[in-house]
């Protein structure tokens, strides 16, 4: 067969099928279009989840007849206006977006140019070009795309339902709004308002806190509450946003919003950044809420990847690695024993009864994706509804009353004013041999002592060993434990390493190790339990990492079967102790699972669950 020059429309068609994937990519490209032309609003209107309209109207500059015509050219575009692909500073650049739409869709375009007395309109009908016409339109640009995909029937079929289809325009419109909360969008389906964001006021613009609201209002005021604020630069590189603190996990990455120079991107060496920054918060299978704005010189970023504009190439992809991740730990560090106690603020309206009370900012959030098991059961004893639950919601502070009296005597919190108790208050009693309960400044804190003693335990692990190596304990008993043949192989080649880390072990006959040393501040440990964890920990490394590399996650197995256990008995200068320790320690609000470490009932908070307020 000869070759051909393929004609303009099924090329056309060709380019739709990478740039319009489905309605929500068109949405993203008609936006971003608005905010290319200096729009200061925005609104999106929809019919059946944009299947058979997508209108987006705004009071940007405008195009002009001539320009009418022309942007419906193939790789015409005003954005490149001196040919070079190494400063792109628009959204847009690859003049493709209009094009493929018109070729896949019946488009209208209307738009009246800024200084201009007429406005003009022009359809096109799977590539067919009508007429320009005068039209009736405000300064700004409308573009209507009715029945998309009308002319690629098989690419219609692969269209999810509505609702998954407008969930993929909200995630995209909401992207794009979090970065310019100095314009006003909104997004309607069927008169149905999905999103409505005022812009935020005069020169506000650029303010974390006008960031945050925006944020918060497309998010989730959860994770305004959840977040801690991230600053910092290098060289020209500047890292800003939010980072939820670790209790604050999900599922996926879906919560997790990159933009590289106020362009959205979903990029894995960024996620992977993230990933690394939260490794030894988090369990492997959950993922932190972030919002990140990176901005660099453009010369130092390719964002000519790929036809859809979300992919980029750094010029120094590991200086860009090393910021996220340095910046998020300091961030996360600097909140401290900050876990996610006070997160949602508590329904305002005694709302115990629609759907219960939040705690660890888990309950009546926006959403919120899979509590972890142990967030999940404090909420359970909250969750109950009125009016028959609330002795069920009372049931677990049985008993405080009585130890409040029995030990306040003696102890500092009864008359030390308020602005000298610590954060985490007194202790004033154990409950179930498990929850420690504080008094603390207004109101109550309960401590999982399991959780939050596992992470100290971690924390002192890392410290020793940076400090040059850990203390050893040499068991009056060593331990014969039996394991398969690849687990003691594995172990006994990290031997040297494993005794840096306080623990010395050797292979006992076939299918035995024997444990002869332990670290001494695990204090008494269960050996058996720590030595199969290991052998799993390692198992996942593989040969090639060496130990130190992920010595967090060795180090949070150790402090795992070290830990004070659930069910030991404390005194209350034990539990005051560990109280103080807490608030010494970085990221002793979670453990090394990302569960919470503890939580705080506020007077108020209580005062709700009474009905005083
Ligand atoms: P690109 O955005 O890559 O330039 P498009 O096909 O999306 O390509 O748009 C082509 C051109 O049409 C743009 O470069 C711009 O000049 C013009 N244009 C598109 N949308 C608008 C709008 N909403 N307001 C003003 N001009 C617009
Ligand atoms: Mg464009």
């Amino acid at each position: 067969m000869p070759i051909r020059r393929l004609p303009e429309g099924l090329v056309n068609r060709i380019a739709a099928g990478e740039v319009v994937e489905r309605p929500a990519s068109a949405v993203k490209e008609l936006v971003e279009n608005s905010l290319d032309a200096g729009a200061a609003r925005i609104e999106v209107g929809l019919r059946d989840g944009g299947r058979t309209l997508i209108a987006v109207s705004d009071d940007g500059c405008g195009m002009g007849a001539d320009d009418l015509v022309l942007c419906l050219e193939r790789h015409a575009t005003s954005k490149l206006a001196d040919d070079d692909l190494t400063r792109i500073a628009t959204l847009g650049f690859r003049g493709e977006a209009l094009p493929s739409l018109a070729a896949v869709s019946r488009l209208t375009l209307t738009s009246r140019a800024a200084g201009a007395d007429e406005a003009w309109s022009i359809g096109v009908e799977g590539g067919e070009m009508g007429e320009l016409r005068p039209a009736a339109h405000p300064r700004g640009t409308r573009v209507e795309v009715r029945d998309l995909f009308f002319a690629t029937p098989a690419r219609l079929k692969f269209l999810k339902g509505t609702p998954t289809e407008v969930g993929h325009i909200v995630d995209v419109v909401g992207r794009l709004a979090m970065a310019r909360p100095d314009v006003a969008f909104s997004l309607t389906d069927e008169g149905r308002a999905l999103l409505s964001l005022p812009a935020t006021a005069g020169d506000l613009t650029g303010s974390p806190d006008a960031g945050l609201r925006r944020i918060g209002a497309v998010v989730g005021k959860d994770f305004a509450a959840n977040a801690v604020t991230v600053e910092a630069e290098r060289d020209e590189y500047r890292l800003s946003g939010h980072a939820g603190v670790p209790t604050h996990h999900r599922r996926t990455t879906a919560h997790q919003f990159l933009f590289v120079n106020g362009r959205p991107v979903r990029d894995r060496l960024l996620h992977g950044a993230i990933r690394g920054a939260y490794q030894d918060l988090l369990a492997s299978d959950r993922h932190p809420a972030v919002v990140l704005f990176l901005d660099l010189p453009a010369e130092l970023v390719d964002v000519n990847v790929h036809p859809m504009k979300t992919e980029v190439r750094f010029r120094d992809a590991g200086l860009v690695r090393g910021l996220i991740v340095s910046a998020l730990k300091h961030a996360l560090a600097a909140a401290g024993h900050r876990s996610a106690p006070r997160a949602m603020p508590w329904p305002a309206n005694g709302g115990l009864g629609a759907g219960g009370l939040g705690v660890g900012g888990r309950g009546g959030g926006a959403a919120p994706s899979g509590p972890s098991p142990a967030a999940a059961g404090l909420a359970l004893a909250f969750a109950a509804p009125l009016p028959g639950g609330l002795a069920e919601a009372a049931a677990p502070f049985e008993g405080v009353a009585a130890s409040m009296q029995a030990s306040s005597a003696g102890d500092p919190a009864g008359d030390t004013p308020a602005g000298d108790i610590p954060p985490l208050g007194f202790a004033r009693a154990q409950l179930h041999g498990t929850y420690i309960v504080a008094q603390s400044a207004d109101g109550m804190v309960i401590v999982d002592q399991h959780a939050a003693h596992e992470r100290l335990t971690h924390e002192r692990l890392k410290r020793a060993l940076h400090a040059g190596g850990v203390p050893r304990q040499v068991l009056l008993l060593p331990e014969v434990v039996e394991l398969d043949a690849a687990s003691i192989d594995r172990l006994t080649r990290r031997a040297e390493e494993l005794t840096a880390l306080g623990l010395v072990l050797e292979p006992f006959g076939p299918g035995a190790v024997v444990v002869r040393e332990v670290p001494a501040l695990l204090g008494p440990v269960d050996a058996r339990g720590l030595i199969t964890d290991l052998a799993e920990d390692l198992a996942e490394l593989g040969e090639a990492v060496a130990m130190g590399e992920r010595l967090s996650r060795v180090c949070a197995s150790m402090a795992c079967h070290g830990s004070v256990r659930a069910g030991r008995k404390l005194s209350i200068d034990e539990m005051n102790a560990l109280l103080r320790e807490m608030e010494r320690t970085p990221h002793s609000g979670q453990c090394s699972h990302g569960r919470p470490t503890w939580v705080e009932l506020k007077r108020s908070d209580i005062e709700r669950l009474f009905g005083r307020r």
